[in-house]
Formats: C-alpha cells, sequence, structure tokens
C-alpha cells in the first residue's frame, strides 16, 4: 500500500518526524524493536526474530558508549547486556539504563546496526 511506502521512507529519513506524526506505530515492515522485558532483559525484535538481552552486573570502572545511542555515560547510567547468539557465543552491549530515554536519543538507522550486530539480521 503506497501509505505504507511513505511511511516507512519517512522513518528511514526523519526518524524524529515520524515519531511525531505516527506516535503509536512504527514503519510498517520488518518490524524493528527494542522492548523491556520481564526481570530486567530487553528484548530484540526484526520481523519474525527475537533475541533476548541479559544484564549484567554493572561493572564498568570507565564512562562508556550507549551502543545504540551513541550517548556517553557514566558507568552508573550504563548496563550491559549479554545476548546469546548461538551455544557458547555471546555479544555484549552497552546501553542506557533508561531504554526509553535512549530508544528517544537514536534512530532506526542506529537500531537497525545494533540488531545487525547482534546477528539478527545476516
Ligand atoms: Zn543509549
Amino acid at each position: 500500500m503506497p501509505d505504507h511506502t511513505e511511511r516507512d521512507l519517512l522513518f528511514e529519513l526523519f526518524p524524529d518526524t515520524a515519531r511525531k506524526l505516527y506516535p503509536e506505530e512504527g514503519p510498517s515492515a520488518p518490524t524493528l524493536g527494542l522492548y523491556a522485558v520481564d526481570g530486567g532483559k530487553l528484548a530484540v525484535v526484526y520481523g519474525d526474530r527475537l533475541l533476548e538481552l541479559e544484564p549484567l552486573e554493572k561493572h564498568a570502572k570507565h564512562a562508556v558508549m550507549c551502543d545504540l545511542c551513541n550517548t556517553t555515560l557514566s558507568r552508573l547510567d550504563a548496563v550491559f547486556y549479554r545476548a546469546r547468539l548461538s551455544d557458547g557465543l555471546f555479544q555484549y552491549v552497552s546501553l542506557c539504563e533508561r531504554t526509553s530515554a535512549c530508544l528517544n536519543r537514536t534512530t532506526r538507522a542506529k537500531l537497525q546496526h545494533l540488531i545487525e550486530r547482534l546477528g539478527l539480521i545476516e
């Protein structure tokens, strides 16, 4: 449908504007998202794929950069997550403690980049 294409393009090029125009919904396809789930975990969703990020102890000794919004975080504001990519293979990411604020600062392209790094997009 033409409406969906326009909306997707808007999200791709002007994500801030798109979020104001479509506060309730993201691009129609594929679904791309990062959601807080039970137990402090995050769920990364791409289309019908889902990857769980398991929080690790905060153990940074220095400030780190958020892997999603690229904000420099004090060690107290950062959370390290571990994603199991396959048996015995893990990917570690550091993200803002406040997921909603982090998502407001980032773009769809950066979220897609993170999801690529986690292996959800081949
Ligand atoms: Zn962030």
